[in-house]
């Protein structure tokens, strides 16, 4: 089974894991809006024709986007954070700091690196710009 994190509060986020089918997500949001009589309907940003079938990892690792969502709430814009494994084993997780600190320490050339065609630029808020070539990295 493949698992997730409750909705935040107010539903506007959630923390999966990629094997989870993206419409399944979007389910996820809607009960949670059910159960506690919430005012938005919430629904991960991209909205791909394949959703009902394609997995978040895959999602991602496209920067899948979709016919309503355009380009300002595709994947890119949408997603906040990503637990990151390298082809050489190095974790990174991007919402926690200690774990981007020891990533910067480690790899960190001039604030970018490129590792196995992963591309990754880390601008000074701490945030993570990427650019991943397919099947470099695995998102867990
Ligand atoms: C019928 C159809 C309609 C589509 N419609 C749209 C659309 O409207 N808009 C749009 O933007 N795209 C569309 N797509 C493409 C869309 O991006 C993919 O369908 C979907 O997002 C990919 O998910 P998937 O589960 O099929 O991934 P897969 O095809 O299984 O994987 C895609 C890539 O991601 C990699 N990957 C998967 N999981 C991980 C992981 N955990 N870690 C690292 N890499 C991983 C795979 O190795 C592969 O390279 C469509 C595709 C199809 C087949």
């Amino acid at each position: 089974m493949h698992q997730h994190t409750p909705p935040q509060d107010d539903g506007s986020s959630i923390t999966v894991e990629p094997g989870l089918i993206a419409a399944e997500v979007n389910k996820i949001l809607a009960k949670h809006k059910t159960k506690h009589n919430l005012p938005i309907q919430y629904k991960i940003g991209p909205d791909p024709s394949s959703i009902d079938s394609c997995m978040i990892g895959g999602v991602v690792a496209n920067n899948s986007s979709g016919m309503c969502c355009g380009v300002s709430q595709n994947t890119y814009h949408t997603l906040k954070d990503m637990r990151v494994v390298f082809v050489d084993g190095t974790v990174l997780d991007t919402s926690d700091a200690e774990s981007r600190q020891r990533f910067l320490q480690v790899w960190s050339v001039c604030g970018g690196l490129c590792i196995g065609g992963l591309h990754v630029y880390i601008g000074a808020c701490g945030c993570v710009h990427w650019w991943a070539a397919y099947g470099c990295v695995s998102l867990v």
